[in-house]
Formats: structure tokens, C-alpha cells, sequence
């Protein structure tokens, strides 16, 4: 096992990974930009390294800087966390050519699974459905309306190197699809720095599903079951929960272990989420695999019981999966909503600002993950995320009544936050009921 490792992240995620080291006697190092001076992972760390100035570009994207932190405080391995540098197989490289242990995949599979076009096609290798659209990249508009008009309308184009919601067009015809095929290569040049983009038929009214896996550098693999994500604004997570509440038992199984064909036949080791979506008629299409943990991850953590965070350094460590697949049982149900410093009644503007009022919720079944605390201020320069919220219960009744009674003791003020729109939803029929998809919040909210 690691003796010490860095933390090339902030915020929750940086607090998170810290808990999990110290539970295993490894030291941990954070970097963090001026901004982050007074940080709460930075005070708990057992090193803090300050890596530039706010923009993060100039600090938590910085390669050299976070580099010579590592070398300078003789880590073993970097933890990139989610966001910035856990998909950024240049940067993985880099740790290696410098003897530092990446927590994460291999390079190669993480270029490979990372590039949608790359993985629809590993997907197809590995006989799990994909979603019906192009075999590879489509160049021009000529071909993109060719292809939409053998699938059939509506289509979505996406980047091949897509994140975060960015380079999607959804196109009901020839000319949508026309001024969305410009519009999504456009965004993909700019965002991701690669043009190239495809085709899949636009699932009407589906729901996300996505399963958690973990497989060890032995080739040893196991899944820790679903996380449906349907609620999203923009395509961005809002709320999520395992089970999947629609979800028949062999429709589950079946799911799991596609995503578990995918990762072995990628060679795959640490942590990964196979995406897909869920239509009407429960038939699902694999979408996408994320090479890193996830903000959700511990929507299965409390069902499993299991600390993914602490699999994924064991694993880079070089130790096995000792973990049998009969060993992880699903238990109960767990629900995670995310809080956002930003304002549901004026769009979901970011709302940066000092906190004044932090009162944070407890009880049985209740687990909150933040770096925030009273006194502390959100930075407009990084991610709006502030806190999760995560419930874990018997029934899914159960879990949705503790959710609503946190979420209205959670006070964070005077900063706007995501709250009032988790309890609306979490209020709303079609919720309650389980019958929503990924367009919920758009078609039925404000
Ligand atoms: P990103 O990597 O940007 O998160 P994904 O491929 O994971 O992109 O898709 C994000 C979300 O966009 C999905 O959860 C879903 O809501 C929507 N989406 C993506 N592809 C399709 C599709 N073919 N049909 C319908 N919705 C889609």
C-alpha cells in the first residue's frame, strides 16, 4: 500500500479522498490555488501545497506545478479525483514517465474508453447494445442527414470527446440537424480541442441508468449495481438514487453484467461507470463509461457498503480485488441530491459568495459530503457544487421523507442553493411515483 499520495483536486472530493487515506494510514498531500487558502481539506491534509493562482488553469490544471508538488513532497501516487485531470490521459502518462502511481486506469484504456466513437465500438465488440447511430466519425452534413434519414428523426449529435453535457444537438430534421451538426462540431473544437463527432438516434423520454464497477490490474472485476440519474438539468445530474426504481430484476442483472463485459474487454483496472439509458419499454442502450469515480459514487456506497474510494487505492496499489461479486449485497435504498451554490429561480445563475449560515443535517441514514463550514466562501472560479446530500433507508418511501426533512434543516445562507429545487422535486408526483425522465426537470419544474 501507499505510504503517502497527493491530492490533485479540491473541494468535496479533496475532503473525501483525505477520509479515506487516513482510514488506511496513508498521508495525504493537497495542492490548492490562492483561492483555496482557507479551504477545509487544506487545514485537514497532512501537507498542503499551494499550486498558483485562482483561474484553474493556472493551479489545480497546472502540470508542472502539481508535478513538482508530488516530486517535491516524495508522494507515491496522485489521486485526480473527478473533474479536472481524472480523464486526461496526457496527464496520467506524465505521473508514469515520473515513477508516480496514477489512481486511476491505464492510460491507453482510459484514451480508448474516454473517446465515445472508440467505446461504442468496444461496446459492440463486447455484445452490449449501444444506442443505434453511426459506426464511427461522420465528417460532413451531407453524411450526418444521410445517416438521420436511415435511423430516423429525432437524432443527437455529440462530440467524440464529450463531457459535462457539452457538444450535444438534438435534430428533428434536415435543417435542425443541419445548424446542429455545425453548432456541436463548433462547441467540440472549442471545448475539447477534437471536432470529431457522431450520431445516435435521440431516445425519446428515456432514463439514465449507469452501473459501478471496479476491477483490479489481475483482471478481476465486479459490479456495485445502479445508480439511476434521471433527474438532470441541461444533462447535468441533480438527483440520484440505486435501485433504479423501474428496473425489473433480470433487466438489472442483464445491465450489470454488460457493463462488466465492457471493462474486462477494455483490460480495464480502478474505478469506472458504464453509462446508459433506459427507454419506455426498459430495453437499454450503453451511452458512454466514465475512467474515473464519480460525484455519485456514494449513492453505492451506501447500499453496498463498500468504500469505492479506498478500492480504488488498494487497487492502484497493485492489491486484488478480494471481493467476490456474491460478497456485495444491495441493501436498501439510497438518494443523493446535489447542491449547487446557484439560484432555481433566476436560471440556475451561479451565486458565488461568503456563507454565513451553514447548518448541516444529521440523523440516521443521513451523510453529507462537503468541504464548506460557516465562515468559509464559495469561489466563483470552480465547479458550483457545494455539498451532497445522501440518504440511505429501508423503502424508497422512507428514503425520499428522511431527504425532505434534510434537506429543509440543511440552511446554507445568505448564497442561493439547489435546495428549494431538490424538494420540489422530491414533492412532485411523477417523482414519487418513479415516472420521470431525463427531460423532468425542464417539462415540470419552474
Ligand atoms: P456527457 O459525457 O456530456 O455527460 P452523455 O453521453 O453521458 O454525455 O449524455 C449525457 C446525457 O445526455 C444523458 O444522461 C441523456 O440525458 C442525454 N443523452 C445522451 N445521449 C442521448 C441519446 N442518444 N438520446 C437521448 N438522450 C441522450
Amino acid at each position: 500500500m501507499f505510504s503517502k499520495i497527493l491530492i490533485a483536486n479540491r473541494g468535496e472530493i479533496a475532503l473525501r479522498i483525505i477520509r479515506a487515506c487516513h482510514e488506511l494510514g496513508i498521508e495525504a498531500v493537497v495542492v490548492y490555488s490562492e483561492a483555496d487558502r482557507d479551504a477545509a481539506y487544506v487545514q485537514l491534509a497532512d501537507e498542503a501545497i499551494c499550486v498558483g493562482p485562482a483561474p484553474a488553469v493556472k493551479s489545480y490544471l497546472n502540470i508542472p506545478a502539481i508535478i513538482s508538488a508530488a516530486e517535491l513532497t516524495d508522494v507515491d501516487a496522485i489521486h485526480p479525483g473527478y473533474g479536472f485531470f481524472a480523464e486526461n490521459a496526457h496527464f496520467a502518462d506524465i505521473c508514469n514517465d515520473c515513477g508516480i502511481t496514477f489512481i486511476g486506469p491505464d492510460p491507453d484504456s482510459m484514451r480508448q474508453l474516454g473517446d465515445k466513437v472508440a467505446a461504442r465500438a468496444l461496446a459492440k465488440k463486447a455484445k452490449v447494445p449501444v444506442v443505434p447511430g453511426s459506426e464511427g466519425e461522420i465528417k460532413g452534413e451531407a453524411e450526418a442527414i444521410k445517416l438521420a434519414n436511415k435511423i430516423g428523426y429525432p437524432v443527437i449529435v455529440k462530440a467524440a470527446a464529450g463531457g459535462g453535457g457539452r457538444g450535444m444537438r438534438v435534430a428533428h430534421n434536415d435543417i435542425s440537424l443541419r445548424k446542429g451538426f455545425i453548432a456541436a462540431k463548433n462547441e467540440a473544437e472549442t471545448v475539447f480541442k477534437d471536432g470529431t463527432v457522431y450520431i445516435e438516434k435521440f431516445i425519446v423520454e428515456p432514463r439514465h441508468v449507469e452501473v459501478q464497477l471496479m476491477a483490479d490490474k489481475n483482471g478481476n472485476a465486479v459490479h456495485f449495481y445502479e445508480r439511476d440519474c434521471t433527474i438532470q438539468r441541461r444533462h447535468q445530474k441533480l438527483i440520484e438514487e440505486s435501485p433504479c426504481p423501474v428496473l425489473n430484476e433480470k433487466t438489472r442483472e442483464e445491465l450489470c453484467k454488460a457493463g462488466l463485459r465492457l471493462i474486462k474487454e477494455a483490460k480495464y483496472h480502478n474505478a469506472a461507470t458504464c453509462e446508459f439509458l433506459l427507454d419506455k419499454d426498459n430495453n437499454y442502450y450503453f451511452i458512454e463509461v466514465n475512467t474515473r469515480i464519480q460525484v455519485e459514487h456514494p449513492v453505492s456506497e451506501m447500499v453496498t457498503g463498500q468504500d469505492l474510494i479506498k478500492w480504488q487505492l488498494k487497487i492502484a496499489s497493485g492489491e486484488p480485488l478480494t471481493l467476490r461479486q456474491r460478497d456485495i449485497r444491495h441493501k436498501g435504498v439510497a438518494m443523493e441530491c446535489r447542491i449547487n451554490a446557484e439560484d432555481p429561480t433566476r436560471d440556475y445563475a451561479p451565486c458565488p459568495g461568503p456563507v454565513n449560515e451553514f447548518i448541516v443535517p444529521g440523523g440516521l441514514g443521513v451523510r453529507v459530503d462537503t468541504h464548506l463550514y460557516q465562515g468559509a466562501t464559495v469561489s466563483p472560479y470552480y465547479d458550483s457544487m457545494i455539498a451532497k446530500l445522501i440518504v440511505h433507508q429501508p423503502t424508497r418511501e422512507e428514503a425520499i421523507a428522511t431527504m425532505k426533512r434534510a434537506l429543509r434543516e440543511f440552511k446554507i445562507g445568505p448564497i442561493k442553493t439547489t435546495i428549494p429545487a431538490c424538494l420540489e422535486v422530491l414533492s412532485h408526483n411523477l417523482f414519487v411515483e418513479s415516472k420521470v425522465d431525463t427531460s423532468f426537470i425542464e417539462r415540470h419544474m419552474g
